[in-house]
């Protein structure tokens, strides 16, 4: 097959120095405007390359279709995003290619004290000879997931270019926001109209993943008395003590992000604030299991019931929502897309490794809301920091991936075992899986 790797690092470049990056205290959608700029770079270039039916909706997402060259095949959709982390500094992103990576440390222009090497990134010693890129160390990269973009786009570039390779219809969505958890607008599934999808936001060579977290987010709100501390004896009920209390009431030395790792959920305490009057206490609660989930729910509104019992003068309110759910609750009724992919790695020699996001993914959203989607691999390393990194080759991977893939669907293939849009399923069904080492992704 055709080698993709120079288109694939063109794309990369150019999309990298873009800076995209999403914005959690934002309440906009798109939550930044800058995102809207790499939307409009990208329908551009579809537009560009032939896709048909290229819009942008008023959430921020890129669609387009390219058409089926096959008549009767489901169709199939294929997801990136185009926001980088809040987590770390993502403006003036200055992209540097390592060409015919020689197996030892690789430094920084911009950062002389920061090093890149198989100790710190193992997955890095498998790469000798590859083109590796990173950004010059004050940055991160933005591989995540603008590699996953740029493998769409050529594997769209070249698909357009092929009408004579049989597919069906496939249908490109670029979301923003996915790393503040609001890529999946309400409206995205009837927009996208796939039968199933992919999202290309995965890590190393090989990993197809259907299995995240289920996730809740808290939020505890602990209202005081509040009165002049001249004349408080006896009155004032400090609000800010009491969330003290809760935080340190609830488990440390376990059930920590810092803590757990594999299959092991956690609740974490991300923000605290507020007043002698008023604090707020923010957390997210995570585990694979609807049960684990449960429980960590009911242990924080225990912790909360004790507190409120020590100061019945304040109040105590915990308001638990849903985030998202793990998807292989769904996926697991039909594996269909999860073992296309999987053939279709076996088809490029690569052998697929299933292993649990410690995360979610847009897939997450998507599936729960009726379109079964896994996630497949780009190479992305290190993400959400300077020190993030991605093979040219390993992108290259990805794309023939999902040209195999594409070509593999067939109508047969696709059992229709369930269908949220005929047959919701009563809930997720109990949870048998293959246990698996979980990538701390998300
Ligand atoms: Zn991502």
């Amino acid at each position: 097959m055709t080698d993709f790797t120079a288109e694939l690092e063109e794309r990369l470049l150019r999309y990298t120095v873009l800076d995209s990056q999403s914005d959690e205290t934002s309440a906009s959608q798109p939550s930044t405007a800058i995102q809207l700029d790499m939307a409009r770079l990208l329908a551009e270039e579809l537009t560009g390359i032939g896709a048909a039916e290229v819009r942008t909706t008023e959430y921020g997402t890129v669609l387009a279709t390219i058409p089926a060259t096959v008549e009767g095949l489901p169709v199939v959709g294929m997801l990136a995003h185009v926001d980088t982390a809040p987590a770390y500094r993502a403006a003036g992103v200055k992209p540097v290619v390592h060409r015919g990576y020689n197996g030892g440390p690789i430094g920084f222009a911009d950062a002389p004290a920061l090093v890149l090497s198989p100790e710190v990134s193992p997955y890095l010693g498998e790469k000798l000879g590859h083109d590796i890129v990173t950004a010059s160390g004050t940055t991160l990269l933005g591989a995540d997931d603008k590699a996953g973009v740029a493998i769409l786009m050529t594997a769209a570039r070249h698909l357009l270019a092929h009408p004579e390779l049989p597919h069906g219809a496939i249908r490109l969505a670029f979301t923003p926001d996915e790393e503040i958890g609001r890529g999946v607008d309400p409206r995205l599934p009837e927009d996208l109209g796939a039968d199933f999808a992919y999202t290309l936001d995965g890590g190393r060579v090989g990993e197809i993943e259907y299995e995240s977290f289920s996730a809740d987010g808290a939020v505890v709100t602990i209202t005081g008395v509040s009165v002049h501390p001249g004349i408080a004896k006896g009155k004032l009920v400090n609000a800010l003590h009491l969330a003290t209390k809760l935080v340190a009431t609830l488990p440390q030395a376990t059930m920590t992000p810092e803590t757990t790792d594999d299959r092991e959920g956690f609740l974490h305490v991300y923000e605290m604030g507020g007043t002698a009057a008023e604090a707020v206490v923010k957390l997210i609660l995570r585990d694979f299991e609807r049960e684990g989930l449960a429980a960590k729910g009911a242990l924080l509104r225990q912790v909360c019931d004790a507190v409120q019992a020590t100061e019945p003068r304040a109040t105590v309110v915990c308001e638990i929502r849903p985030q998202y759910r793990n998807m292989r609750y769904w996926l697991e009724q039909d594996m269909t897309p999860v073992e296309l992919a999987r053939e279709a790695c076996r088809a490029e020699g690569i052998e697929p490794v299933s292993v649990p996001i410690r995360g979610g993914t847009d897939g997450s959203r998507l599936t729960e809301m009726g379109v079964p989607t896994p996630n497949v691999f780009t190479g992305m390393q290190e993400i959400h920091g300077p020190l993030e990194w991605i093979s040219v080759q390993d992108m290259a991977a990805a794309t023939r991936v999902c040209l195999r893939l594409v070509g593999m669907v067939r109508g047969e293939a696709w059992r229709l075992a369930w269908h949220p849009r005929l047959t919701p399923p009563s809930g997720p069904p109990a949870a048998p899986s293959t246990p698996g080492r979980p990538a701390p992704r998300g």
